[in-house]
C-alpha cells in the first residue's frame, strides 16, 4: 500500500566497550548519529497535508537518545547483560521511539531506526 516515510535525526556522544571484538574491546567513543523513520499511510495525512510534523519526529528521536548522551553505555541498565553494540542501541531506541510515538503521533508507526557509529558504519533496525 502506498505510504509516506518521514525521518528526523538526532546525535549523541557516548563511549562503549565490546568485549571479545577486536579493537572494539578497548574503551572508545563515538559521535553517534540516529535517524528515526516513521511510516504514515497515504490516507493518513492531516488537514495540512502532512503525515507528521518533522519537529514531532525530531522530539521523539531526541528524547529516545537523551539517556545515552555523554555516558559510558556499558554502565547503563539495558546493557548490564548485553554489550552495547550499535544493533542493540538501535533496537532500544526503536522501543523508546515506539512508545513516544503512540502519544505524539498515533497514526504513525516506526518503520526503521538507523544508527551510525562512524560515517561509514551504519546499522538499520526494522521492528
Ligand atoms: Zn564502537
Amino acid at each position: 500500500m502506498a505510504h509516506y516515510l518521514l525521518s528526523a535525526e538526532a546525535t549523541f556522544s557516548a563511549a562503549h566497550t565490546l568485549p571479545g571484538v577486536t579493537l572494539c574491546d578497548r574503551l572508545h567513543g563515538h559521535d553517534w548519529r540516529v535517524r528515526l523513520t516513521v511510516r504514515v499511510e497515504e490516507d493518513g495525512l492531516g488537514a495540512q497535508g502532512m503525515g507528521v510534523d518533522f519537529r514531532d519526529i525530531e522530539r521523539v528521536v531526541k528524547d529516545a537518545v537523551t539517556d545515552f548522551d555523554h555516558q559510558y553505555l556499558n554502565d547503563l541498565e539495558p546493557f548490564q547483560d548485553h554489550a552495547p553494540s550499535a544493533e542493540r542501541v538501535a533496537r532500544l531506541i526503536c522501543g523508546t521511539a515506539t512508545d513516544r510515538l503512540r502519544t505524539t503521533a498515533p497514526h504513525a508507526a516506526v518503520q526503521e531506526v538507523e544508527v551510525w557509529e562512524l560515517p561509514q558504519y551504519r546499522v538499520v533496525y526494522r521492528p
